[in-house]
């Protein structure tokens, strides 16, 4: 017989929770409690869930790194007592909490799926219901005893995608994440169909668990037209050590002696610059166009497939563990945790 699984759901916030409030028909977050009323078919699972509220739950537009803090020890302390966990969160910033937890979270061995809905829970066509079905189905789904998923993981839609690799890219459809560079998980149809040779092999050491987190990161995003006087001040601001250029196609910037003089003097200054394509697939080769290969040889550290979400999480990560200049150069630049290239951990 196989064994009943137990999995911790944990609630942060976002559409997926909100109900019509009967009096006025606006909309309310869920009670926990009332869940098994709006899903009753959770109750028929074969898995045993039980249910962690946030204390303060959140639209995820109001994420930041305390609540990553919280919500990473919360898995911590429950990580022996369940088999997985799913945490229902917003959809607008999932894919940087999916990230950020990555990192956070060594040497997992359980499964970890974020999920949500782009209609409420409380609305008759909500995507909620099968959304959460789908993750607790996925986050307790076990060989012999050993997790099929063991790792952060976006549920959303017909879609199991490595959370470290997820955007969202669509404010409406329900199909709304993407993983440009890696192939998906698993699908989900009638069954669900696991990419087995996509998904990380099991860890066999402890979870280490890492709460430090450095808020000195940047983004600064390219167009045409923008002006040395913009980019200097996001460049060369006091308290930011590493900013993430968003540079165009292959890891193109523009050529202008005041442009490349800028990004020059940032790196003089002790600023480490990460390039980050805009295009939501493809990869980063500075050195491919003469519009590239003055970053390289100025020292910016290649970004190659990340996403930016992955990129910001594996910034404040690594300043977080107190790795400045080349050693924090050479680990921006390496996979850590499936984050870039093939995917390897
Ligand atoms: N603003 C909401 C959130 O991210 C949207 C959603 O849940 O889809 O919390």
């Amino acid at each position: 017989m196989t064994k009943k699984r137990s999995i911790l759901m944990i609630y942060t916030g976002g559409t997926i929770g909100m109900v019509k409030s009967e009096t006025d028909g606006t909309l309310i977050p869920l009670e926990m409690n009332n869940l098994y009323h709006y899903i009753p078919i959770l109750e028929r699972l074969p898995v045993s869930i039980d249910m962690h509220s946030m204390e303060k739950v959140i639209d995820s537009s109001d994420m930041d790194p305390e609540f990553w803090k919280e919500l990473a020890g919360i898995i911590e302390n429950n990580y022996l007592q369940y088999d997985g966990f799913v945490i229902l969160h917003g959809s607008d910033t999932m894919a940087y909490t999916a990230s950020v937890l990555s990192f956070m979270l060594e040497n997992l061995n359980k499964s970890v799926i974020l999920t949500g809905s782009q209609l409420p829970l409380g609305m008759i066509r909500s995507d909620g219901r099968e959304n959460m079905i789908n993750a607790i189905e996925i986050a307790s789904a076990y060989d012999d005893d050993t997790p099929i998923v063991p790792e952060v993981a976006v549920c959303f839609e017909n879609k199991l995608l490595r959370g470290n690799r997820t955007s969202k890219v669509n404010a409406e459809n329900f199909d709304a994440f993407l993983s440009g560079n890696y192939p998906v998980l698993a699908e989900i149809g009638v069954n669900i169909r696991f990419n087995r040779s996509a998904i990380a092999r099991p860890s066999f050491k402890n979870l280490k668990v890492h709460k430090n987190l450095s808020g000195r990161v940047g983004i600064l995003k390219l167009f045409p037209g923008i002006t040395k006087e913009f980019t200097r001040n996001l460049l060369l601001q006091e308290g930011i050590d590493i900013v993430i250029l968003e540079t165009f196609g292959s890891g193109n910037a523009p050529s202008g002696s005041d442009f490349v003089q800028i990004i020059s003097e940032a790196i003089k200054n002790g600023k480490t610059l990460f390039n980050v394509t805009q295009c939501k697939g493809g990869v980063v080769e500075m050195g491919k166009y003469a519009a590239s290969k003055q970053l390289l040889d100025m020292g910016v550290v290649s970004g190659h497939d990340i996403t930016t979400e992955a990129a910001i999480a594996k910034a404040m990560f690594l300043l977080g563990q107190g790795f400045t200049g080349q050693q924090l150069a050479s680990k921006l630049e390496k996979p850590l945790c499936g984050e870039m290239g093939r995917g390897e951990k």
